[in-house]
């Protein structure tokens, strides 16, 4: 791997931030400070447009690491790589139509991802919000986006609504907003069990204005073959499992540390380490997390080399997603039995992991979209 921009020494400060976040349910400003620093809101951007030219195998590594130290900081930041890889994925492909992304991205902009709606089981093929043409290209959207990761600070916001001036031929239009618009609030909504530095509050869209230049695509309602919707899947899946082996990794890294630290009467005061019921809980964690890392190297090598999949490539993104997302929740849950009743406690680094992996299952693709998928590839539509 190309060497990490996150010494040892920035992830100890993160590391170090990172309970007091949770705790004070803030937003991670002095992480973020330090990532900016660190260059680490252009991994994507082409050397020679200021970047440092990485590829997805190595930015889901980066989010590995990062995600070791602090979840909800990995997690947030995710959003702004996600964009970023889309344009990425994009340009590598002949296509620049967002390379503006890259080069912004570079600039210190940070992107952030305002597509999520409340009822909108169709994610990106259908939207709740209303785009209308102001007749210059441009759009004003109403609407109401959940869940937006980086709240106080992100200068950038991709969203997408529905025009449906032409009824036999709605569209979705996507573009990005800046923060100096007018007409849209912020809610100061964000309370959750978990992933509390994500600050993933709620946008109320009322009319704000994206100009021309910043309308990227108008698609059909559905699913889509354009290369955006392929470029935000893979992206989006990979990066998000990233997040979560990290997760995974800590876990068991707190679980090793606390095998060594507690004693046990019943040995004769040994290690716990020592005990085979305690090395047969965190060996299983170890085993389940081992098998995480090729699946995300592999599905992301490959959208690095250009390799084609076709239809196959959607089954096996939200493969990675579902497969990493669901067992982190158990090797969290196997770490968590092997450390005893101090993980109970909030201020417990471990019982903080617990509240966070739980978030990987409302992301998409939830199970209920990936079973879908899934049967689609396996069985065929339904008749
Ligand atoms: C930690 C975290 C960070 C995330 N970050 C981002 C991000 O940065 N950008 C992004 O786009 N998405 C983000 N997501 C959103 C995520 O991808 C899902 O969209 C989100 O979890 C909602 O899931 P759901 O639809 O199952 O929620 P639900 O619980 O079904 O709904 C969520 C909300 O929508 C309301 N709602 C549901 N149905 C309706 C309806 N018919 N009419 C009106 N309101 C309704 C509910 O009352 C509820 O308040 C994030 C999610 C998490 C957990």
């Amino acid at each position: 791997m190309t060497e990490s921009v996150l010494s040892d020494e920035l992830l100890a400060r993160i590391r170090g931030r990172a309970a007091g976040y949770d705790r004070d349910n803030a937003f991670f400003h002095e992480d973020l400070a330090e990532l900016v620093e660190a260059g680490y809101l252009r991994l994507f951007t082409p050397t020679a447009h200021g970047g440092l030219g990485r590829g997805l195998l190595d930015v889901a590594r980066e989010q590995t690491r990062l995600a070791t130290a602090a979840p909800a900081t990995a997690l947030a930041i995710n959003m702004h790589q996600v964009w970023t890889g889309v344009a990425k994925v994009l340009l590598d492909r002949g296509d620049d139509s967002l390379l503006w992304v890259l080069k912004e991205a570079a600039a210190g902009e940070l992107f952030a991802f305002g597509n999520s709606e409340g009822g909108n089981d169709q994610v990106l093929f259908d939207s709740r919000t209303r785009a209308e043409p102001d007749g210059d290209g441009g759009y004003r959207y109403y609407g109401t986006k959940i869940f937006t990761s980086m709240s106080p600070a992100w200068t950038r916001l991709g969203i997408f609504g529905k025009d449906a001036t032409d009824p036999d031929n709605p569209r979705l239009v996507h573009g990005f907003i800046t923060r100096d618009s007018e007409g849209y609030t912020i809610k100061d909504d964000w309370d959750t069990l978990g992933m509390r530095a994500s600050q993933s509050c709620t946008t109320v869209l009322d009319g704000v204005h994206v100009p021309a230049e910043r309308i990227f695509r108008s698609l059909p309602v559905g699913p889509s073959a354009d290369p955006l919707i392929f470029a935000i899947f893979a992206n989006f899946e990979l990066l998000l499992a990233a997040v979560y082996a990290g997760i995974g990794q800590r876990a068991i890294e707190l679980a090793v540390e606390s095998g060594r630290r507690r004693t046990s009467l019943k040995h004769g005061g040994r290690s716990l380490a020592d005990d085979p019921d305690i090395r047969w809980r965190i060996a299983d964690a170890a085993i389940w997390q081992d098998g995480l890392y090729p699946q995300i190297d592999q599905a992301a090598a490959d959208v690095d080399n250009l390799v084609d999949h076709q239809a196959a490539w959607f089954p096996k993104l939200v493969g990675v997603k579902v497969r990493v997302t669901e067992t982190v929740r158990q090797v969290v849950d196997g770490a968590i039995r092997a450390s005893g009743g101090s993980s109970y406690f909030s201020s417990s680094e471990l019982g903080r992991l617990y509240r966070d992996v739980l978030a990987g299952l409302f992301h998409p693709s939830d199970d209920e979209s990936a079973h879908s998928t899934f049967a689609n590839a396996v069985l065929g539509p339904p008749a």
